[in-house]
Parts: structure tokens; C-alpha cells; sequence
């Protein structure tokens, strides 16, 4: 079945060291510690030198073991033994007009994906990836005519954020003061994938992200956009607590079948339900409703209404998205002036309803566009148009 959930790789704490370097980018604090031990570090050592290890990699970005000064030598030499620090590694990099930046990264088997960074006016966000392809089939959407091929784990997933502050020149120096303003200030989950059905991995990248010794991002700073994998909603905010966005898209089941798969499992009236349980640490933790304007599809006045009694009761913002097309894409962008004519009755209705200025679409690198070039499982214009329902 397209849309069946993929097995989850637990992170099972290794009781003995498998052949050759471990990675240590991506463990959790425990698991770092467990492979501390298991590699012979003194058991009550060990909670201190998970804590000395951690800050040089992710607070200082520091990837050479031989830097870390505030470990012994011989300690050292015989970290560099037996791990590693490795994130993904960059095959290519393209700057738009606009200064987005598009890199293309190349994870362990040879497979690809694309990180975004998108400049603002004080801050920076940068869009990663969770999986290689996506399971589903979200018919307006680049990534879901890409198969699934893998997950990535968590060390890849948080070696993306550390790929961009190498790349932006941005890890601090040691002993100066903490920056506040920085070029990389927030993480949007919007890259490729469905990041709630990677739940572990992307729980565990994302604590990396926040934690107070590591990428120190707040927690507001960090979005999962999911498609709507409702039993995983109430978890997320549970064990990640990151702001939510959902790709809604839809205003009636009928059309959100054909838009967001997804839907024919748990339809609109689940979705809200879970939604409307996402607990929220104030007021202004909006959910975010991301809404593409499909010319045609879902962008009447009516849908518009629709859209305004269906989250009624849930403290929303709806981002809307004009489509950004590709090759072969079976929608067209709403006009501008349909745009905003949807925009002005969401915003009367009391909710902001900001549009999404497409960000890099000179080098494709806007939301829904990308998907590795390199990765032979396509499906064809035939395929994507009878999977939508246009066939
Ligand atoms: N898989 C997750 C996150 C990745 S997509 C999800 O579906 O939410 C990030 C956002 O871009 C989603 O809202 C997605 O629906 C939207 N999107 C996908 N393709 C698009 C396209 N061609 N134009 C505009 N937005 C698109
Ligand atoms: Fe996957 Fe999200 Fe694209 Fe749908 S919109 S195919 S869930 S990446």
C-alpha cells in the first residue's frame, strides 16, 4: 500500500561496538555514553566526557578529535580509534539570485538529498530532509514521485543543520560570547520526506538541535511540517514539543484524497481532532495550516469558507503556498489575484494568513521541488496523473 507506514529504526543501544569507527553525530547523550563504556571509558567517567565530547562537536562544530583540548592525550588518541565525526558530505551547492542557497548531500549508500537555507531580514531558516524520497504520493508534490528509499538517521538529519554552519561560516569560536543573532536561526522540517514517519530519528536530531549544550535552538524555532500521520501528532508534542505545521491543502475529503493521500486513511474530520489536542506551550503557538493554491482545485471562495469553519476552535495560521510547479506536474498555480482574494476572507475571519513568497526557484529550490536528480525510481507523467485521479 503506498501511504503504510515503514518500519521505524529503533535506536537500540549497542551492547558491544560493531566493526570498524562508530559516528557519533546523531546518539543521544545515553547513547554516547553507552558507547563511551562499551569502548572502555571508565563507567564514572563517563557522563563527564559525554558532556566535554558533545560541546566540541555540536556548540563548537569541532569534527577532529585530536582539537579537544580538554581531554588527555592518550584519551584522545584512542577516541580517534575507535569513532568518528561525520555528517553528510556536500556534492554540490547553488546560490539563487536571492541568495537562497541549494546543496545536495550525499549520505552513506551513495544517496542524495537537498538542504535549503533561506536568508531573512534578521534570521535565517534552513529547510532539511528526514527521509530519501517519501512513501506517499502527495500528487502536487516533486518528492512523492521520488520512491522511498531510506530514512535518514538521526545523524544525518542533524549533520544537514552542521553541513549549513560550515557552509555559512557560523560555528562560534571558543570562549567568545554566545551570538544571538545568527544566519542560521531556524529549522523548518519541509525538505523531503514525511518526517513522522522517521519518528526516532527525527526526535533524536532535533533534541541535538535544541539541547542547551549542542545547536542551542529553541524549540519555537523549530518546525515539523507533517502531511497528517495523525497517531504520531500527540508524540510529537510530547517528546519533540516543536511548533507543528500541517499540509492541509484541502477543504473536503473528496479533494484531499486525491491531493494528500494520506487523507483516505485519516481524513480531515481525524486530522482536526488531533489538532485540535495539540497542546501548545502559549497562546502564540500557532499551528500552522499550509494550504498550495491549485488554480481549479482548491482555491474558491467557497473552499475559503470552508477552510474557516473546519478549524474553528484552533489556534491557526494558514501559510498559504502558490504551487511551485516542475516538470510534469499535473496543477498550475493559482493567479495572484485568487490568491489573495482567498487570503482577504481567511484574514477577515480573524486568522493571519500570510503567502509564501517562493524563495530559490531559479536553482528549484522552492517548497515541493526537490528531489535528487540522481535517483533512478521515477514514476512517470502517466503514473503521477493516474495516482492523482486524473488519469
Ligand atoms: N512531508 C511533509 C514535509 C515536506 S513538504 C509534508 O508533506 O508536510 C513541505 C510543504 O511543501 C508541504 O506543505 C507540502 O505539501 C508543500 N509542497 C509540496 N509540493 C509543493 C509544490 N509543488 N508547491 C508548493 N508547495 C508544495
Ligand atoms: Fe511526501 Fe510531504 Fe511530498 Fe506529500 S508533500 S509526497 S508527504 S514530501
Amino acid at each position: 500500500m503506498a501511504d503504510a507506514p515503514i518500519t521505524q529504526d529503533v535506536l537500540t543501544i549497542p551492547r558491544k561496538l560493531p566493526e570498524g569507527p562508530v559516528n557519533l553525530v546523531g546518539l543521544t547523550r545515553d547513547a554516547m555514553r553507552e558507547v563511551l563504556i562499551a569502548s572502555g571509558t571508565p563507567e564514572k567517567q563517563a557522563k563527564m566526557r559525554v558532556g566535554q565530547i558533545w560541546q566540541w562537536i555540536y556548540q563548537w562544530g569541532v569534527r577532529d578529535f585530536a582539537v579537544m583540548t580538554n581531554l588527555s592525550k592518550a584519551y584522545r588518541a584512542e577516541l580517534a580509534e575507535k569513532f568518528v565525526i561525520e555528517i553528510p558530505e556536500v556534492v554540490s551547492k547553488q546560490v539563487s539570485e536571492d541568495g537562497t542557497r541549494k546543496w545536495l548531500v550525499r549520505i552513506a549508500g551513495g544517496h542524495e538529498v537537498e538542504v535549503v537555507y533561506i536568508p531573512e531580514e534578521g534570521r535565517g531558516t534552513l529547510c532539511i530532509s528526514s527521509q530519501v524520497g517519501c512513501t506517499l504520493t502527495c500528487s502536487f508534490c516533486h518528492t512523492g514521485t521520488q520512491k522511498l528509499v531510506r530514512n535518514l538517521t538521526a545523524g544525518e538529519i542533524v549533520g544537514q543543520v552542521m553541513m549549513a554552519r560550515d557552509d555559512l561560516d557560523e560555528w562560534p569560536v571558543p570562549g567568545a560570547p554566545k551570538d544571538e543573532t545568527r544566519l542560521l536561526s531556524n529549522i523548518v522540517l519541509m525538505g523531503m520526506g514525511e518526517p513522522l514517519y522517521n519518528f526516532e530519528n527525527v526526535r533524536d536530531a532535533m533534541k541535538i538541535a535544541m539541547d542547551e549544550e549542542g545547536i542551542q535552538l529553541s524549540r519555537r524555532r523549530i518546525t515539523l511540517s507533517t502531511s497528517g500521520v495523525v497517531p504520531e501528532i500527540e508524540r510529537t508534542a510530547n517528546e519533540i514539543g516543536c511548533q507543528l505545521a500541517v499540509s492541509f491543502h484541502a477543504t473536503t475529503d473528496e479533494v484531499r484524497d486525491k491531493l494528500v493521500p494520506i487523507n483516505k486513511r485519516w481524513n480531515i474530520e481525524a486530522l482536526l481532532e488531533a489538532l485540535k489536542a495539540y497542546p501548545r506551550g502559549r497562546n502564540s503557538e500557532r499551528i500552522t495550516f499550509e494550504y498550495v493554491m491549485l488554480h481549479g482545485v482548491n482555491d474558491s471562495d467557497e473552499d475559503a469558507h470552508r477552510l474557516i469553519k473546519l478549524i474553528e476552535g484552533i489556534p491557526a495560521k494558514i501559510n498559504l503556498i502558490p504551487f511551485n510547479e516542475w516538470p510534469g506536474a499535473p496543477y498550475t498555480r493559482s493567479s495572484n489575484n485568487r490568491i489573495r482574494a482567498f487570503a482577504n476572507i481567511i484574514y477577515n475571519a480573524g486568522y493571519a494568513s500570510p503567502i509564501r513568497t517562493p524563495r530559490g526557484e531559479d536553482i528549484m529550490a522552492a517548497c515541493g521541488q526537490l528531489k535528487s536528480a540522481t535517483e533512478r525510481a521515477r514514476k512517470s507523467r502517466k503514473e503521477i496523473a493516474a495516482e492523482a485521479g486524473l488519469g
